[in-house]
C-alpha cells in the first residue's frame, strides 16, 4: 500500500503487466499503420508516460505531438471541458491516433474527437491505456484499449491524484 497526498492506494497494474500490454499495442499499431505515417496525438498531462513507452514499441515512422485539455477535478469527473491547447501542426489528410491515459465518462474524448475532426484528418483512431466501461456515457469507437478496469479511481504511470503520483512506475487503485 502507498499514500499519495491524503489517500491510500493499493497496487493494481504492475510494471511488467504495463510493459507487456504496451508492447502488444505497439505491434498492433505497427501492423495497422504500416506505410501510413501516423500522427500520435498525446493528451496531456496523463498520457505522457504511456505515449513514451508506446512510441518505443512502435517501429514505423510516426510524428508525435501533444495537446492539452482539462476536465477532471480531483476524484471525480467534472464533465466541463476546455478547448484544445497546442494543436499547432497541420493534421489535414493525416492518420491520427489519439493517445489517452484513461477514458472514464468519455466526455473529454468525445469533445477532443470533435475538435480533431474539424481539422480534417484522413482518419482518427483512439488508443487508451485504461477504460472504465461502467462509467462510459458516450458512444465511442475505441480501437486500442490496454486494460478494461472497474469504476474505481486509479493513480500512477502518468495519472495523478491532485497533481501527485504521475511519476509512479505502476498503477494503483484507491483503497476504500
Ligand atoms: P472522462 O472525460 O472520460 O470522464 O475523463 C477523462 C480524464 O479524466 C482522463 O483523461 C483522466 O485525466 C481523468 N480521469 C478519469 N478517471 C481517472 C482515474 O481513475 N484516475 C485519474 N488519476 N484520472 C482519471
Ligand atoms: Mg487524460
Ligand atoms: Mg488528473
Amino acid at each position: 500500500m502507498i499514500e499519495v497526498k491524503d489517500k491510500k492506494f493499493i497496487p493494481f497494474l504492475s510494471e511488467v503487466q504495463l510493459e507487456e500490454k504496451i508492447k502488444a499495442l505497439g505491434s498492433e499499431i505497427n501492423k495497422d499503420y504500416k506505410d501510413k505515417e501516423p500522427v500520435l496525438l498525446g493528451i496531456l498531462n496523463g498520457s505522457f508516460m504511456f505515449l513514451s513507452d508506446l512510441a518505443k514499441a512502435i517501429d514505423i515512422p510516426v510524428e508525435i505531438h501533444f495537446i492539452k485539455v482539462a476536465s477532471y477535478e480531483s476524484l471525480s469527473s467534472s464533465g466541463s471541458i476546455k478547448d484544445l491547447i497546442g494543436l499547432n501542426v497541420d493534421i489535414k489528410g493525416r492518420n491520427v491516433i489519439i493517445i489517452e491515459d484513461i477514458i472514464d465518462t468519455g466526455l473529454s474524448m468525445k469533445h477532443i474527437l470533435n475538435l480533431v475532426m474539424d481539422k480534417k484528418p484522413a482518419s482518427i483512431s483512439i488508443a487508451t491505456l485504461l477504460l472504465k466501461p461502467e462509467a462510459l456515457k458516450e458512444k465511442l469507437d475505441i480501437k486500442y484499449v490496454g486494460f478494461t478496469i472497474p469504476n474505481k479511481f486509479v493513480v500512477g504511470y502518468g495519472l495523478d491524484y491532485d497533481g501527485y503520483g504521475r511519476n509512479l512506475k505502476e498503477i494503483y487503485q484507491l483503497k476504500i
